[in-house]
């Protein structure tokens, strides 16, 4: 007797499972970077990617946020090919490099040019935008982090462009009303597309 096992992945479904490309976008201050942290935290699947930038380090920045780079770096790594994105953004230089995340979902926290691009590589890649409950709150978080007066009005001022773009990007579409909800819903989301790949046939 032949039993029926169509529900159940086979070990060549679970091998071809290829790995998640998570994209994390939205506006400066929305909390991104603080989701992206506790989503590996909580999912020793993912892999989060450390980008490059030609910014400098903020006052209460550690120098593990980033690879600090100069631009003559930055520039030099664009020439090899070594970045998976990179954008120019408001005057200084971001960039993905090629991950090395040896089979786990990789995760990144980038600006919506550099999801453009990494969407258009792999169509595949699941682009999440975070919202702020509110403009107001969005605004004092990005006063709190000590960057010029300059620099806030600058963010603020690009903030409608890059969430019409994000609109355009995003699969799903997240609040970060509290930072342990917003990561808790990010997480099922991952573990749906989990399923969804691991076992294409059994969609809804
Ligand atoms: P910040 O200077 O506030 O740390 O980051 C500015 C913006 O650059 C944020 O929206 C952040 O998500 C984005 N960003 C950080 N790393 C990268 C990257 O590797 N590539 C791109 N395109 N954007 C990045």
């Amino acid at each position: 007797m032949v039993s029926d096992q169509s529900s159940v992945p086979n070990c060549f479904e679970l091998l071809s499972a290829e790995p998640l490309i998570v994209v994390l976008i939205g506006p400066g201050g929305v909390g991104k970077g603080s989701i992206a942290r506790a989503l590996v935290e909580h999912d020793e699947r993912l892999w989060l990617s450390r980008s490059w930038t030609t910014r400098p380090r903020r006052a209460n920045e550690n120098g593990s946020e980033y690879h600090f780079v100069d631009r003559a770096t930055f520039e030099r790594a664009i020439d090899e090919h070594r970045f998976l994105e990179w954008a120019d953004f408001h005057g200084n230089l971001y960039g993905t490099p090629l991950p090395d995340a040896d089979g786990k979902d990789v995760l990144l926290e980038i600006e919506v040019q550099g999801a453009g691009q990494v969407r258009a590589e792999h169509p595949d890649a699941v682009v999440i935008l975070i919202l702020a409950p509110s403009m107001d709150q969005l605004e004092q978080r990005l006063r709190s982090r000590g960057d010029s007066e300059e620099h806030v009005r600058l963010r603020l001022s690009s903030t409608p462009k890059e969430l019409a773009r994000g609109h355009e990007l995003a699969s799903f579409e997240v609040t970060n009303d509290d930072l342990e909800r917003a990561t808790k819903e990010i997480l099922s989301i991952l573990e749906e597309l989990r399923q969804q790949r691991r076992n294409p046939s059994a969609k809804d």
